[in-house]
């Protein structure tokens, strides 16, 4: 990109030189380049920004032979078009005047102040967008480790942790993640090549604090800056005490953030839980789920504020509208870091904090429970932080900085003596305007300015001839003459020299004070993160009321018992059938067989995430919860189940079975959801029956499992393991789903059932329940004693059809499947040779 097509022009002007030379530092970047009032880019950045942000192409010196193509941006609005280019995969370098374009000879200085990147945006629309701006950096160690760091560039929240290489990936993966930094050279595993890397030489990894990977990090932030950030806080161990940072397979397949089929937010956990009222509250929220409590002190303390607002509608809702106006504080928290803070933003914080100050803290006085105290404490601060540094803005400070307006009147003697000047001047004009008017009788003349020639009176050329000798012509256009007096003259430079100072006392100003707000962030994290806290809090106990959720008991022992427990997200469908969900020390394992469509995997999910809930101090949907604190959740699903993703195979089905067999403890909630089925019916089995052992046997976590194998029913009953099965009922020869779990195994596969739901056609379910009552029949004769599972075999005749049949797995097969099975059949019988000879094509 960029200048590299200008290389070989010969002659060039000397802003064009300073231009070329600094975008060589920048190779990778799209260079705005400020010209005045404007970012301009240049040769082939200007053609991309034309195409990608739909500005004019234009050029600079349009005579010469080869014109230079040129495009810009107005400065006050560039920052929408930077984001878009960002998002669009693009960096960009923004290079400002340094010097004084009045004094300096040839090209005013200029120097490139920062380059943007997806991790450090924080544009508005980018955001609104739901854009989470995280850098994350990626630092081998020996033995297969990696270190890794993280940085939400919003809240200046930093994370660090080391992990196996495998499980670094999953986490980098999970995200949120804009773009990662890594050492030059590196090997990456596959799956992270999809995110946007950042490169840096290996000796940029140098260790803060401990990490590597938190110096690469700091590296590549300092250099995108051009400057040291002073938002960013101590970093946090991705498993902080009193925290566990939830699994990102998990995290996945509870779809949290995002669902199974479209990685959108609907359908998710976060789209149900989220009703905050501010963006500091939505990204605590998310946090809080990311990273779950295990100290159940913290816990109750949530759960208590909750509930205070929860029984309190007087307070929850006037004080849900008036967070509404908050603003985010946080965003501007990571403008002023970044240098990108304006007016506006700091009167957006200023609103804020005196909300916050008036209205919000008095109202949380009226909740008894500790946690507003604390919360008080901390926004007790508020006021005086507002008087100290932000009372004295205007009403609405501006966007810019250039232009004035963004002190009050009143507060700066020497600002409003100037003010009153420049528009004492103004009053002037309009009477001049006005005088001139009559003593001509024109009463279309007016009294105009534009920058280049400064002050004028305009008169249409029709009555050119009809001025007086004082008028002294300045400019002729098609319609109009505009001219000047002495008088305006003179008016001019006293208005405009007053106006000029005014502006220029105001930046300076302005300078200042960002400089001492800067100072102020960490008085400014605080007050955010009690905003964020009390919007999370509201916005919990709104959850909880309009869903009719139940405060939980959390407590440290291993019993768990959760009546009528709904699904979160599926409750909302008028027809859900609530479940008990429990576990005491001596029955850790749930064993769920059952036909699929059940409701095994939504029974299983729903008892995660009310566990998941009730430790984040949330409300959860069921009559009552009592829940034993665990230290981890593990959800996975057999790969069947995980087509989606694209990663069908058996291999990554066991390695996270492997995984997780390594990491769990007799804390953890373990939910194997049809573990075993990527690979043929024996070796499934036998592998879901050794994993739900070892659990049981070694691990001794609680465990939920579903299989469809209903040989492993033969494993409950006994030695902690507690059968269960989803009813069904048939009903006039069809099959329905109560989704009601029940104690014992399922009685029947059922599956028969619902190939005649999906359509199997009648002969063949026929021909499927004499072979089915042959098998049985075999079973019986065989009954093996002791706690092998029975092998289900067939025994039959030897024609095709029936060998077809022996091979078809009821249980999984799908409608369109089914029918093609059946024109094959169909075909066999027939004597059809096309359909033979293809069949037999398939068995070589
Ligand atoms: P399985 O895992 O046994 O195949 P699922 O949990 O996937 O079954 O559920 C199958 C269907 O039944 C889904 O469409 C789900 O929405 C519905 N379902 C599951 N549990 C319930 C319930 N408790 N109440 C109402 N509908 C349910
Ligand atoms: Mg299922």
């Amino acid at each position: 990109m960029g200048a590299s097509s200008a290389a070989g022009s010969a002659k060039r002007s000397p802003v064009l030189e300073q231009y070329v030379r600094l975008h060589a530092e920048v190779p990778d970047c799209v260079l705005f380049f400020r010209m005045g009032d404007f970012y301009e880019v240049f040769y082939d950045d200007a053609r991309l920004c034309s195409e990608l942000l739909g500005i004019t192409l234009t050029s600079r010196n349009k005579n010469d032979p080869e014109p230079v193509p040129m495009a810009g941006v107005p400065y006050h609005s560039a920052e929408g078009y930077v984001a878009r280019l960002v998002e669009a995969g693009h960096k960009v370098a923004i290079c400002e005047q340094i010097g004084d374009p009045a004094t300096s000879k040839g090209p005013v200085e200029r120097k490139i102040v920062r380059i943007v990147t997806p991790g450090t945006i924080v544009d508005d629309a980018a955001l609104d967008a739901g854009h989470q701006p995280w850098v994350w950096a990626w630092a081998p160690g020996q033995h297969g480790v990696v270190a890794l760091a993280a940085l939400d560039f919003q809240t200046g929240r930093q994370l660090v942790g080391t992990f196996p290489e495998a499980e670094a990936a999953e986490r980098v993966l999970a995200g949120p993640i804009a773009e990662l930094v890594v050492p030059e050279g590196v090997d990456l595993p596959e799956q992270l090549e999809r995110i946007p890397l950042r490169p840096l030489p290996q000796e940029r990894f140098r260790r803060v604090d401990g990490s590597a990977a938190l110096g690469g990090l700091h590296a590549f932030l300092t250099e995108a800056m051009a400057r040291e950030l002073n938002h960013l806080r101590e970093p946090e161990q991705m498993a902080a005490y009193g925290r566990f940072a939830l699994d990102p397979r998990t995290i996945r397949n509870l779809e949290l953030f995002r669902n199974a089929w479209d990685g959108s937010r609907r359908g998710t956990l976060i789209s149900v839980l989220d009703r905050a009222a501010t963006r500091m509250g939505s990204r605590a929220i998310e946090h809080t789920l990311r990273f779950p409590w295990l100290e159940t002190d913290a816990i109750d303390g949530r759960l208590e504020a909750v509930q205070a607002l929860h029984d309190t509608p007087a307070v929850l809702e006037p004080l849900r509208e008036e967070l509404r106006s908050v603003g985010d504080l946080e965003r501007v928290i990571a403008r002023l870091s970044q240098g990108t803070v304006t007016p506006a933003d700091l009167g957006t914080a200023r609103d804020g904090l005196r909300i916050a100050a008036d209205a919000i803290r008095p109202r949380l006085a009226a909740l008894a429970p500790e946690r507003f105290r604390e919360i008080e404490g901390v926004l007790r601060d508020a006021g005086p932080l507002v008087e100290e540094l932000l009372s004295d803005l205007a009403e609405q400070p501006p966007r810019t900085t250039r232009e004035g307006g963004i002190f009050a009147d009143g507060v700066h003697p020497e600002l409003d003596r100037l003010r009153e000047l420049a528009s004492g001047g103004a009053r002037e004009l309009a009477e001049i305007e006005q005088r001139e008017r009559e003593a001509l009788g024109l009463s279309s003349l007016k009294v105009g300015y534009n920058k280049v020639f400064g002050y004028y009176i305009e008169v249409s050329r029709a009555y050119r001839e009809e001025v007086p000798a004082h008028y002294h012509r300045k400019q002729t256009l098609t319609s109009a003459e505009r001219y000047i007096t002495d008088e305006l003259k003179q008016l001019e430079e006293r208005i405009l020299g007053a106006r000029e100072q005014a502006f220029a006392l105001e930046e300076s100003l302005w300078i200042e004070r960002v400089t001492a707000v800067r100072s102020a962030v960490p008085r400014l994290q605080a007050l955010s993160d009690a905003l964020a806290e009390v919007d999370l809090l509201a916005s919990f106990a709104e959850v909880g009321r309009k869903r009719r959720w139940t405060r939980p008991v959390v407590h440290e022992g291993i019993e768990t018992e959760i009546i009528a427990g709904r699904h979160p997200v599926l409750e909302d469908d008028g027809s859900f059938v609530p479940n008990d969900s429990r576990f005491d020390a001596e029955h850790r394992i749930a064993l769920i067989t059952g036909p699929n469509m059940g409701g095994k995997s939504t029974y299983m999910r729903q008892t995660a995430l009310i566990v998941l809930l009730a430790q984040c101090g949330c409300p959860v949907p069921a009559e009552s919860a009592r829940i034993g604190l665990v230290d981890q959740i593990f959800s996975r699903v057999g790969a069947a189940d995980a087509l989606w993703r694209g990663q069908s195979t058996f291999m990554v089905e066991m390695i996270e079975t492997a995984d997780l067999l390594s990491r769990s403890t007799g804390r953890s909630l373990v939910i194997l959801d049809e573990i075993g089925r990527g690979t043929s019916t024996w070796d499934g089995m036998s592998i879901a029956q050794a994993v739900l052992e070892d659990l049981r046997d070694r691990v001794g976590a609680r465990v939920m499992f579903a299989t469809h194998f209903h040989e492993l029913a033969e494993l409950g009953g006994r030695d902690g393991v507690v059968n269960l099965h989803p009813e069904v009922r048939t009903w006039d020869g069809k099959v329905v789903f109560l989704h009601q779990i029940a104690a014992g195994p399922a009685s029947d596969s059922y599956g028969i059932d619902v190939a005649a739901l999906a359509g199997l056609p009648k002969p063949v379910l026929a021909r499927a329940r004499i072979l089915l009552g042959e098998r049985e029949q075999v079973e019986a004769r065989h009954q093996p004693a002791g706690r092998q599972p029975a092998l289900p075999l067939f025994d039959s005749g030897d024609d095709e059809v029936a060998r077809r049949l022996r091979q078809l797995d009821l249980d999984n097969i799908t409608p369109l499947d089914a029918l093609n099975l059946l024109h094959e059949l169909r075909g066999i019988a027939g004597h059809n040779p096309a359909a033979r000879s293809a069949q037999d094509r398939r068995d070589e």
